[in-house]
């Protein structure tokens, strides 16, 4: 077999583009993977390009050998934007590969070890609060609304949420700092918020809080003591620092999660080493599945759960689910309900999902391809909206 063709595809999908990459082969099957960085498309979608004469003409089912030859061209700079684009080829090579075979992905990692996997509603909340009039979703004006919010999640049939720093109002907003300190009157924006939840989801329910990069290791630790009485599923937070997160998980009963910006093994380990928190996130369409399910394996060595890092399109939600099929510590895996609304038309097959579990996908490859057709409807029109900068 060869590869014939690799191409980025990109979709609009609201505040957000997906971006997607497609390898075609001399045998008529075609792989998808996804590796979607909304901040930086062009970027991305320039890196898949750059990688094409690389594996053009190469066997696609040599998965290793071509990972390895792309890593070694951006060997100056690992990661990164370019990192991307590498596991978004190497991800439709996967699928490539266990369509080939007729066998799920999980099948050539070992699986499945799980026949389903818990879900965590993401962005609860913070979706809502920008974007109302696009999801067709109730303004969150006071915190009443956000404890009905927590009622409806329950009712979907969840049984944990993430939510970032909302703060209701006209309009309401997501709270974010340029300098990373705790100014006053936050801890108690917290708190309410969390409050507003529990009320609506009763207590037999997970709660988490992802203040992402904004606070320090002073700021971060004042919430995370704060959060102790609350029972949190975890706090989320990023760093390039593993003994600042370590300072910050030992100081604090509270669960800490993090490195979902961490996309190398590399730069994973010394976090690991360190113990430096209790939950290890994993980005897949980052940092390409085969270094993902590494990292997991080398995680469970350290006695440390991990959890998919996952708010992009549904192709990248069976991509999280197969690495949950093939991997034994996994607490957890991200979802995002609100989308936009069209968000369904991109992909040929839905997530299953029951109870607030996914169904794990048993058909070859990733279980779902791409509907060319509807984002070809849908284009990506380039630009980043510039109400967006800077936000997460
Ligand atoms: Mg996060």
């Amino acid at each position: 077999m060869k590869i014939t063709n690799v191409q980025p595809i990109q979709a609009d999908a609201a505040w957000t583009c997906y971006t997607f990459v497609k390898v075609e082969t001399d045998v008529g099957i075609t792989g998808y993977g996804e590796c979607t960085d909304w901040r930086a498309p062009n970027a991305v979608a320039g890196g898949v390009l750059d990688m094409r004469p690389l594996i053009i003409d190469q066997d696609p089912m040599a998965v290793t050998l071509l990972t390895a030859e792309m890593n070694r061209h951006n060997q100056q700079a690992p990661g990164g934007t370019m990192g991307r684009a590498i596991a978004g080829i190497e991800c439709a090579l996967w699928d490539i590969k266990g369509k080939a075979y007729g066998v799920p992905v999980y099948e050539l990692f070992g699986g499945p070890f799980r026949d389903r996997v818990r879900l965590y509603w993401s962005h609860c909340s913070s979706y809502r609060a920008r974007y109302p009039e696009l999801l067709g979703t109730p303004p969150l004006r006071t915190y009443d609304d956000i404890t009905n919010l927590g009622r409806e999640v329950v009712q979907r049939g969840f049984t944990a949420l993430k939510t970032n720093i909302t703060i209701p109002g006209e309009p309401a907003e997501v709270y974010a700092t340029s300098d990373g300190v705790l100014q006053a009157g936050v801890l108690d924006k917290i708190t309410n918020l969390l409050d507003a939840f529990r009320a609506g989801t009763g207590n037999d329910f997970d709660l988490a809080l992802d203040i992402n990069y904004n606070f320090k290791t002073r700021g971060a630790s004042q919430i995370a003591k704060i959060l102790e009485s609350y029972n949190m599923m975890w706090l989320e937070l990023d760093t390039w620092e593993p003994t600042a997160l370590k300072r910050i998980t030992r100081a604090t009963s509270t669960p800490i999660c993090s490195c979902e910006s961490v996309n190398t093994i590399v730069d994973y380990r010394p976090f690991l080493d360190a113990k430096a928190m209790d939950i290890g996130m994993v980005d897949i369409p980052w940092t390409g599945f085969a270094q993902s399910k590494a990292i997991v394996d080398l995680a469970e060595s350290h006695d440390i759960v991990m959890a998919p890092h996952n708010y992009y399109s549904h192709l990248s939600t069976f991509m999280a689910a197969h690495l949950c099929a093939s991997s034994r510590c996994i607490q957890i895996m991200e979802t995002d309900v609100d989308a936009a609304p069209w968000r369904d038309e991109f992909v040929t097959e839905l997530p299953h999902i029951e109870n607030g579990h996914m169904i794990i996908p048993d058909a070859p490859g990733w279980g779902t391809d791409l509907n060319e057709q509807a984002i070809t409807d849908r284009p990506w029109q380039g630009q980043i909206p510039t109400g967006l900068i800077g936000k997460k």
